[in-house]
Order: C-alpha cells, then sequence, then structure tokens
C-alpha cells in the first residue's frame, strides 16, 4: 500500500510541475498573468485528480498482478494433478507397473524412436496351486515379489508391465538378441531366487516361464504376442522354469 502511495505521490508532484511549466510557458505568451487563484488551481487540480486517479490505476494494476499469479499457481497445480492422476490411471494398483494397455502403448513409442529391441512375456509358474494351497491374500504376496524380482532383473529404461494375471510384458529397448537372452535368464533367476516365507519357515517355491522374440521393424504388436507367446508355451511345455528366445525365422530353419 505504502509503495503504491508513494508511485501515486510521484505522479501527482509530476503533473503538478507540468502543469505549473504549462501555465508559465503558455499563458504569458497569450498576454495573460498566472496571478495567485490561478497558481492555486494548477497546484490543488493535480494533487486532487492525478494523485488518487493514478492510485486507483496501480492498485488495479497491482490487483490484475496478483490474480494472474493466483492463476498461474492454481494452473500449475492442476497440470500436476493431472500429470499425477494419468501416471495412476496408467498403472497397475496392485504391482504399480504399467497395465496392459499402458504397456502396450509405451511398446508402440518406444519401437517408432528405436529399431531395435526384443519382447519377454513372463508368466508365473503352477500360480493356480499357490492360491488353491495358501490362499489368494499369500497369492497375492507372491505375485509382488515375482514383480519386484522381474524389475530389479530388467535394464534401466526398459518397458514393464503386468499384461495379465499373473503375466508380466518386458520390452527391451533396443537389446540384441543376446542380451535379450541374458535379461531374460537374469529374470528367470532372480525370481528362483526368491525365499517366500509368508507364513512359517516354510519357503513356497516361486518361478516363472519366460518366451521372448525380437521386434523386427514392420512387425505388429499382434504379430510379436503371437511369436513370444509360442516360446512361452515351449517354455511350459518343456518343464517350466525357463526362458526360451529365438527369433521368428529360426522356426522355419
Ligand atoms: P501355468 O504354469 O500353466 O501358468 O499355471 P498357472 O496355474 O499359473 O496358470 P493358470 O492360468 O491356470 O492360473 C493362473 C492363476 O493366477 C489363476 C488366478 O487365480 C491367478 N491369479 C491371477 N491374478 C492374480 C492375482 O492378482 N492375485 C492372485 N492371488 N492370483 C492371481
Ligand atoms: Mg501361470
Ligand atoms: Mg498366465
Amino acid at each position: 500500500m505504502g509503495r503504491i502511495f508513494a508511485k501515486s505521490f510521484s505522479v501527482a508532484i509530476s503533473s503538478l510541475v507540468a502543469s505549473l511549466v504549462l501555465a508559465y510557458t503558455v499563458v504569458p505568451t497569450l498576454g495573460g498573468v498566472v496571478d495567485g487563484n490561478a497558481w492555486l488551481v494548477l497546484t490543488i487540480c493535480p494533487m486532487l485528480i492525478a494523485w488518487p486517479a493514478s492510485a486507483f490505476a496501480f492498485l488495479q494494476t497491482d490487483k490484475l498482478r496478483s490474480a494472474h499469479r493466483d492463476l498461474a499457481r492454481t494452473h500449475a497445480q492442476l497440470a500436476d494433478a493431472h500429470r499425477r492422476l494419468e501416471d495412476k490411471a496408467s498403472r497397475d494398483n496392485m504391482t504399480g507397473m504399467l497395465n496392459r494397455e499402458s504397456f502396450f502403448n509405451g511398446l508402440d513409442r518406444s519401437r517408432a524412436a528405436a529399431d531395435r529391441g526384443a519382447l519377454l512375456i513372463i508368466d508365473a509358474d503352477h500360480f493356480k496351486k499357490i492360491n488353491d494351497s495358501f490362499g489368494h491374500l499369500t497369492g497375492d504376496a507372491a505375485l509382488l515379489e515375482i514383480a519386484a524380482a522381474i524389475s530389479r532383473a530388467i535394464r534401466t529404461g526398459d518397458i514393464l508391465g503386468r499384461i495379465g494375471g499373473e503375466e508380466f510384458g518386458a520390452f527391451l529397448v533396443g537389446a540384441s538378441d543376446q542380451e535379450a537372452t541374458r535379461v531374460a535368464e537374469r529374470i528367470r533367476r532372480e525370481v528362483e531366487l526368491i525365499r517366500f516365507q509368508p507364513v512359517d519357515e516354510r519357503t513356497i517355491p516361486l518361478t516363472v516361464s519366460i518366451g521372448g522374440t525380437p521386434c523386427p521393424t514392420g512387425a505388429t504388436i499382434s504379430d510379436l504376442m503371437r511369436a513370444a507367446d509360442r516360446r512361452l508355451y515351449e517354455a511350459k511345455n518343456s518343464g517350466r522354469n525357463l526362458a526360451v528366445f529365438r527369433a521368428e525365422r529360426s522356426e522355419a530353419a
């Protein structure tokens, strides 16, 4: 408030000086005289008009500026809330991984940006048996352990999602066949090493089977899923707790 008072006072003084200068230069040229009354009017008018008018203008500008700041702050808060909501909607509630839809969107985006990569489908072995033997809550806890093990085994920047109940998808961005085989094996091993003891000292073994395929350009997501699924069934049929990674073309060979 003091700042507005000072600023509007300086405007009033400036207009007072301007009107005096104008009066003392123009009036004598026209043959007139600036007498005491005229001097009084010249002094009082700027002080009575310019001072409150400019104070009002400065006050309005200040209010506008403050409203603009509030608006910008609210906008930033809204954008932040929107980001958080979007992130929440794209994730699976239980594991915090991307949900199926977001996983495939991420896969699409990543494939459009990089020309290489590999897709793994990771499926928990005999998971129904865990639920049937120990209950769904224990099953949930086991699933979280498996999800954490998979997260530990993949590389930073890879895309991970829960694409089904006890099924996970990993897109290994830019991975060669050798790298993908190594990561798939690391995931299998990391899950196998979990010591899951939800109730007593007894350890419940947890394993996953993994099917993987390279992602050649031009292949659709359905092609890739079909190829990875075929490898997954090979892994399941070969006894489970196994990673099978192979390119589609070597099938024909
Ligand atoms: P396989 O080795 O052939 O994959 O056998 P599986 O028992 O894992 O496969 P199946 O498809 O027969 O059963 C999957 C089980 O996973 C059944 C389902 O209840 C369980 N499951 C899926 N999602 C969840 C979950 O969020 N929590 C729990 N506790 N169980 C789940
Ligand atoms: Mg399973
Ligand atoms: Mg399954």
